[in-house]
């Protein structure tokens, strides 16, 4: 695929959650359809798009027929099987590539892959018994977090370390997955780049934002972060070193802990990320849009910030505030549509928009 898509053509989208809702929502912007695969019933994504397959990732004749009807695929989440990806790519063009993905899947190959870069990372060593994890401590020092390779999200899958009496239990947790030992950073804060690189290689980083979690779980982003002039080149420059050398085409989430030491690598997404929310009220094109323009092999827009904003998510219960949020001054409001409220489901998001600093 060499030529922009026209308008009318359709982008297939595995996964339906908010993120494939949003991104589904931003093609029919600019005229594009979207094909949404997702075993789940009733997806948030649904909603919104021109079609939906319901059926689970292992059925061959409906991942063959969704590729027939889409012009290129796409994902917004990491964790899709192997197999529907290796019948999919002869039929179809998957962007951002293979490469790209299987890297994120994996803790370690990311890690291993940040470094050959010669990016900072936390100190890291695999883990899959009592003794490679006795010698992993001994490599990263304490406290450490172990987390599983592959599957983790939203800091599941994961156990602190302060002393070796915790391996034991720490194992236990990991249900004897594949893992990675880290050693804990000191970090000051942290920060992420929604970085998008199109099919002719251009690349365009949104403004830096400043990520506070809570129970493991992404709060709020707000921007500008507190980041020295050269901290925020540093960040966008690496992100783009990161795009250039997968030879990346559409927008990827990079979170960087801010220590005095530098700027640390956490982890890398292949896709559109929750810590890129604020870009919707506050750039002109905002990351759904740069990822469907990346991905249809358009040119990228400009994704310049030109106002101050924190965006929260709103989590579980935090749908009982939305009557008051609805009537809130420079609040904008998104809400993915999902029916049941659970505790730690993320049900929606708050833009709050000031002028520029
Ligand atoms: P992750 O799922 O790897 O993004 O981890 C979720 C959150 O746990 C991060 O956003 C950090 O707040 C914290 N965390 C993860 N890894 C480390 C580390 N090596 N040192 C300190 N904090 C960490």
């Amino acid at each position: 695929m060499t030529e922009p898509l026209p308008t009318g053509a359709t982008i297939g989208i595995l996964g339906g959650g908010q993120l494939g809702r949003m991104l589904a929502v931003a093609a029919a912007r600019l005229g594009l359809r979207s094909h949404i695969f997702e075993p789940g019933p009733n997806p948030p994504a649904g909603d919104v798009a021109h079609a939906v397959t319901t059926a689970p990732y292992e059925d061959e004749a409906a991942l063959r027929a969704f590729a027939g009807s889409v012009d290129v695929i796409t994902y917004e989440f990491e964790n899709i099987p192997t197999s529907a990806l290796d019948l999919l790519e002869h039929l179809r063009p998957i962007r951002p590539s293979r490469e790209a993905l299987r890297i994120s899947q994996d803790r370690f190959s990311e890690k291993t892959f940040l470094c050959d870069l010669g990016l900072q990372t936390a100190p890291y060593a695999a883990v899959d018994d009592a003794a490679s994890l006795s010698k992993a401590i001994a490599e990263t020092g304490l406290p450490a977090i172990l987390k599983t390779r592959r599957f983790g999200y939203d800091g599941k899958g994961q156990a602190r370390l302060v002393s070796p009496d915790d391996a034991a239990q720490a194992l236990k947790d990991m249900a004897n997955a594949p893992a990675i030992l880290e050693g804990f950073i000191d970090f000051t804060h942290e920060v992420s780049v929604i970085g998008a690189r199109s099919a002719m290689g251009d690349i365009a980083c949104f403004d830096p934002g400043e990520n506070l979690h809570e129970g493991g779980i992404l709060r709020t982003t707000t921007l500008p972060a507190s980041l020295t002039p050269s901290q925020r080149s540093d960040a966008i420059l690496l992100t783009a070193n990161i795009l250039n050398k997968l030879d990346y085409i559409g927008v990827m989430g990079v979170e960087l802990f801010v220590t005095r030491q530098g700027l640390i690598v956490n982890e890398i997404a292949p896709r559109v990320h929750n810590s890129g929310h604020w870009t919707q009220n506050a750039c002109a094109v905002d990351q759904f849009e740069q990822h469907i323009r990346a991905v249809a092999g358009w040119p990228l827009g400009d994704g310049r910030r030109f106002a101050d904003v924190v965006m929260e998510n709103l989590i579980g219960d935090d749908m009982g505030r939305v009557p008051a949020l609805a009537s809130e001054p420079g609040t904008a409001l998104h809400l993915y549509g999902k029916a049941d409220i659970k505790p730690g489901r993320k049900m929606g998001h708050v833009n709050r928009i000031k002028p520029r600093s």
